[in-house]
């Protein structure tokens, strides 16, 4: 039974997937009682974190019951077998809605599951349906959704972050045991940080995009958003590696990420940068954050400055590229193909105009305006491509970095969770929110967002640990000593 008052924080630690993995192969707990488990307190909170956009109850259960006939013949269970897992809802799912926040996609029901998907069920994951999120996942609190925004079970007057904040929200009160995202300038790290959990920004080109509705496609990644570190790396595992369907994947071969994130973290070198440390950053933050550091150092990692000049650039090269690529990504909505059409008009450019201007949200035409603007001709140069150099400079900066560090850790978000409507009017504001996610999305790297910490009042705070491409394991490692740390505290 579910109790408590309309105010009262909705937190929920899920069991880790290797004790309900356990549970499952000794028959101690069925997969389909897991699932209708989940479905009963879906039922009964949704109406109050507004979390999940649709349930895909149906194929949950048939892969649940598949699971347990799996575990009552004794066979071996996949990696995943009987968790349930929510998915963001720019990725899609055969015959499930799939919305992107929009009202643009009114109606449309893809006919193909997402490769993260496919890659999820096959390894025995229970899906239990779509969550949440910012209109194509443009925003940093949840708020640019079409169908309302998502409450921080923290504390239901605030944000959950965004724009996956439907994904963050979900693992905070225990409405999935995992779920995916998608992170283009911040929007796994910074929900995941403002939540209180852990979320991952795989290396670009790590994990396969076929099927995910793009936004900003020299930026989108798809992750994982887990209670802990090492069901994180497990979910990574699995999601992780070439696809023939998304040329942009890397055939690099997949670590065990989960055995890694246990190894030792003693003679890790790591990077503080001075930029994250300075003007904006809230002084609650800075404490957890310093706390987590020293934290790493009784842990026997050397930490030491490391200067990434560039960083004050970020915020506007990120809001050039990624709506400049919007503009492009989002030209595919034209009441035609998907979705929504507006019903009353005499021509096709009329039936154009009034699909995108009745289903399109206003951040959503903010950035295709801003992003036309910058793409066109005589503004080329002195923006976009401008940009595109900054962007350079950054991922140069931070190669340097790594030459001498391991990993570098900084504040994942300015601020903690805020209030609903509180940035609302003021989209820099609200854009300043992803000052110190942005630049990894720009230079390509991979990070991992872990707690570290609250405010007096109860809000989770993040520490972002950053490490080269293609270097997860350490990022895991080192977030992983932050979270034993913690445990043990
Ligand atoms: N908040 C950022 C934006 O609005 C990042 C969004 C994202 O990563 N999808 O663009």
């Amino acid at each position: 039974m579910v109790t408590g008052s309309i105010a009262e924080p909705i937190v929920q630690k899920p069991r880790t997937v290797a004790a309900l993995k356990c549970d499952i192969a000794a028959g101690r707990t069925k997969a389909a009682g897991l699932a209708a488990s989940y479905f009963e307190r879906i039922d009964a909170l949704n109406p109050r974190l507004n979390v999940y956009l649709s349930l895909t109850r149906d194929r949950a259960l048939e892969q649940a019951a598949r699971i347990d006939e799996i575990a009552a013949r004794g066979d071996p269970l996949p990696p995943l077998a009987g968790i349930p897992v929510g998915i963001k809802d720019v990725l899609v799912m055969r015959g499930a809605p799939a919305t992107a926040g929009s009202k643009i996609l009114e109606g449309y029901h893809p006919p193909y599951d997402a490769t993260v998907v496919a890659r999820l069920e096959a390894a025995g994951a229970v899906l239990l349906g779509k969550l949440n999120c910012d209109e194509f996942a443009m925003g940093s609190s949840n708020e640019n959704s079409a169908f309302g925004p998502v409450r921080n079970p923290h504390d239901l007057e605030r944000v959950p972050g965004g724009s996956s904040g439907g994904s963050a929200a979900a693992v905070a009160a225990n409405l999935a045991v995992a779920t995916l995202g998608s992170d283009t300038g911040g929007s796994i790290r910074q929900p995941a940080s403002f939540c209180g959990v852990v979320g991952v920004l795989p290396t670009y080109g790590r994990v396969s995009r076929y099927g995910l509705i793009a936004f900003a496609s020299s930026l989108d990644r798809v992750g994982p958003f887990a209670a802990n570190v090492r069901d994180a790396a497990t979910l990574l595992g699995v999601i992780a590696g070439h696809d023939p369907n998304d040329a942009t994947s890397s055939p690099a071969p997949v670590p065990d990420y989960a055995a890694e994130s246990d190894k030792p973290v003693d003679g890790l070198r790591i990077g503080i940068p001075a930029e994250y440390f300075g003007e904006g950053l809230d002084p609650e933050v800075r404490a957890a954050i310093g706390q987590g550091i020293a934290a790493l150092e009784a842990a026997g990692c050397k930490t030491m400055p490391v200067s990434l000049p560039h960083t004050r650039y970020a915020i506007p090269a990120y809001y050039l590229v990624a709506t400049a690529e919007a503009s492009a990504n989002l030209a595919r909505f034209d009441g035609v193909r998907y979705g929504y059409r507006s019903p009353a008009s005499e021509t096709l450019s009329a039936m154009y105009r009034h699909s995108r201007d009745e289903g399109f949200g206003a951040e959503v035409k903010r950035r295709i305006l801003l992003g036309t603007y910058a793409l066109s001709a005589g503004y080329y140069d002195a923006y976009y491509l401008k940009a595109q150099k900054v962007r350079r400079l950054l991922a140069e900066e931070f190669l340097r970095a790594f030459a001498d560090v391991d990993a570098i850790v900084t504040p994942t978000a300015p601020t903690p969770a805020f209030k609903l409507g509180e940035k609302t009017g003021d989209p820099l504001a609200m854009y300043l929110a992803d000052i110190y996610t942005v630049t990894a999305s720009l230079a390509g790297i991979c990070g991992v967002t872990v707690p570290c910490g609250k405010t007096p009042a109860g809000l989770p705070i993040g520490m972002q640990v950053l490490a080269r491409h293609f270097n997860e394991s350490t990022a895991f490692r080192v977030a992983r000593a932050v979270e034993a740390v913690r445990e043990a505290s």
